[in-house]
C-alpha cells in the first residue's frame, strides 16, 4: 500500500513538472554525448560545401530521434529536421551552421585537435551544430506537450562560396528551407569569444554588417616622367580620388548612420621615372543598413566619374556585395528576454552593440523574423581567450549545455506565446 502511494506520488510528480524541468534533466543526461559530439566534429571540420560527413552525421542523428521528417542533400551537404509537437500550435525554426575554416591547429595543445590539416574550426560552427542536435534531442523527450513544430536548419558554408555560384543560407532558402511548413520566427546562436561562459548576449535591430568589396583601377596614359603632359598621370588621379572619396563618409552621408569605408591598398606604375598608366586601389565598405551600401556604391561610381574625367582618365570600379547586415527583431527579443534571465540568473544576459562582423543568418531575417544569440564560450581562468577565426581559438564545453537550454527554452516559450 505504502508502495502504491509513493507510485502514485512520483507519478504525479512527474506529471507536474514543467516542460523547461523536463528539458533541464534532459540536457544534464546528455551533457558528456554533447561534448563528445563537439568534439568529434571538431576533430573532422570540413570546409565551406564540403560538410560531407558533418551533413550525414547531422541527419543519421536526426533520424534516430525519430524526427517526423529529415531532408538531406538541401544547399549540397544542408539537412531540414522536423519535429511535430503534440498539441496544435505555430511554427518556429531553429539555425545552425556546419562548416569549418582554412586555418591550422597543429600547435593547439588539445586532445580533441583537428585531424584535417590546415583545416580548423575556428568559428565554433561544431559547437553550433552539436547544440542544435542536442536541441532536437532535448524537444524530442517533451514532443507530446510541445505545443507546435519546431524546423532544425542545420546550414552549410556560412563562412563562404566553397566554388559554389550560391550557397549557404541564401542557397537553403533558394531550395525550400523556409517552405512546407514555413515558420514564423527563426533562431540561432553564435558562441562569442568576447563574453564568458555563463553569459549570453542579444543584440537588438543591426547586430551584423552588410559589407561591399572595392576594387578600383584608375585608368591613365603612358609617357616619359620628364614629358608628364604627354601622358595621363593615373598617381595623380588616384591621389585626387582617394581624397575626394573620403568626402563620401564626411561630407554627404547622414551622419545617423554609422559606416566605414577604408582602402586597404594600393599599387601602380613600373618605374620612378614613367608616368603611370595603372593604378589598383582595394578596399571595404562596412555599414548596417543595405540603403547605406547602395549609397556607397552610387556615389563612388558618381566620385570617380567626376574626379577621373575632369583629368581626363579612366576608371573601373567593382563593387562585389557580401551577406547583407543581421536585422534582429526587437519583438523577439522582448519575448525571449524573461525566459533567458530565468535560466541564465539576473544579469547574465546582456544586450550589446552591433560588431562589424558578417553573418549570412541575415538572409533567413529577411524571409522572416530572427533572432540571432550570443553565447559566451571564454573562460580567462581556463586561458580561453582567443578571438574567433583565429589558430588559437577554442572555447569552454561548459557552454555546450547552456546553449542547449537556452535554444530549447526560446523555442518552447516562442510556440507557447504565438499560440495564445
Ligand atoms: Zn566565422
Ligand atoms: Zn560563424
Amino acid at each position: 500500500m505504502r508502495v502504491l502511494i509513493w507510485i502514485g506520488a512520483a507519478a504525479a510528480m512527474v506529471g507536474a513538472q514543467t516542460i523547461e524541468e523536463r528539458i533541464g534533466e534532459a540536457v544534464k543526461a546528455m551533457e558528456p554525448r554533447l561534448v563528445e559530439c563537439r568534439r568529434d566534429l571538431h576533430m573532422h571540420p570540413e570546409l565551406s560545401n564540403r560538410e560531407e560527413r558533418t551533413g550525414k552525421l547531422v541527419a543519421e542523428r536526426l533520424r534516430a530521434l525519430g524526427l517526423d521528417e529529415v531532408r538531406a542533400g538541401v544547399a549540397g551537404h544542408g539537412v531540414v529536421g522536423v519535429l511535430k509537437g503534440g498539441k496544435p500550435g505555430g511554427v518556429v525554426a531553429w539555425r545552425a551552421d556546419m562548416d569549418a575554416l582554412p586555418i591550422d591547429e597543429s600547435k593547439l595543445n588539445v586532445p580533441y585537435k583537428s585531424t584535417v590539416k590546415g583545416v580548423k574550426h575556428a568559428c565554433g560552427h561544431d559547437a553550433h551544430t552539436a547544440i542544435g542536435l542536442g536541441i532536437a534531442e532535448a524537444l524530442v523527450k517533451v514532443k507530446e506537450e510541445l505545443p507546435g513544430t519546431v524546423k532544425f536548419l542545420f546550414q552549410p558554408a556560412e563562412e563562404g562560396a566553397g566554388g559554389a555560384a550560391s550557397w549557404g543560407a541564401k542557397q537553403m532558402i533558394a531550395e525550400g528551407a523556409l517552405e512546407n511548413p514555413r515558420p514564423g520566427a527563426i533562431f540561432a546562436l553564435h558562441v562569442g569569444t568576447h563574453i564568458p561562459v555563463g553569459q549570453m548576449s542579444t543584440t537588438d535591430n543591426a547586430a551584423s554588417a552588410a559589407s561591399g568589396a572595392v576594387a578600383i583601377e584608375f585608368q591613365g596614359k603612358k609617357a616619359h616622367g620628364a614629358y608628364p603632359y604627354q601622358g595621363i598621370d593615373a598617381v595623380a588621379v588616384a591621389s585626387q580620388c582617394i581624397v575626394a572619396l573620403q568626402t563620401i563618409h564626411s561630407r554627404r552621408l547622414s551622419s545617423q548612420e554609422p559606416s566605414v569605408f577604408s582602402l586597404g591598398t594600393i599599387h601602380g606604375g613600373d618605374r620612378r621615372n614613367v608616368i603611370a598608366e595603372s593604378v589598383k586601389v582595394t578596399g571595404t565598405v562596412r555599414t548596417f543598413s543595405d540603403k547605406v551600401l547602395d549609397q556607397y556604391e552610387a556615389m563612388i561610381h558618381q566620385t570617380l566619374k567626376g574626379c577621373t574625367g575632369g583629368m581626363g582618365a579612366g576608371y573601373r570600379l567593382e563593387f562585389k556585395r557580401s551577406y547583407p547586415a543581421m536585422m534582429n527583431s526587437p519583438s523577439l527579443n522582448e519575448g525571449a528576454r524573461p525566459v533567458l534571465e530565468r535560466l541564465l540568473g539576473k544579469g547574465n544576459l546582456v544586450t550589446v552593440g552591433p560588431g562589424m562582423f558578417a553573418e549570412d543568418f541575415s538572409y533567413y531575417q529577411r524571409q522572416v523574423p530572427g533572432v540571432m544569440l550570443g553565447l559566451g564560450v571564454a573562460n580567462a581562468a581556463k586561458g580561453l581567450t582567443a578571438g574567433l577565426h583565429t589558430a588559437e581559438f577554442d572555447l569552454d564545453e561548459d557552454a555546450l549545455a547552456i546553449g542547449v537550454k537556452a535554444g530549447a527554452h526560446v523555442v518552447v516559450d516562442y510556440l507557447r506565446r504565438s499560440g495564445q
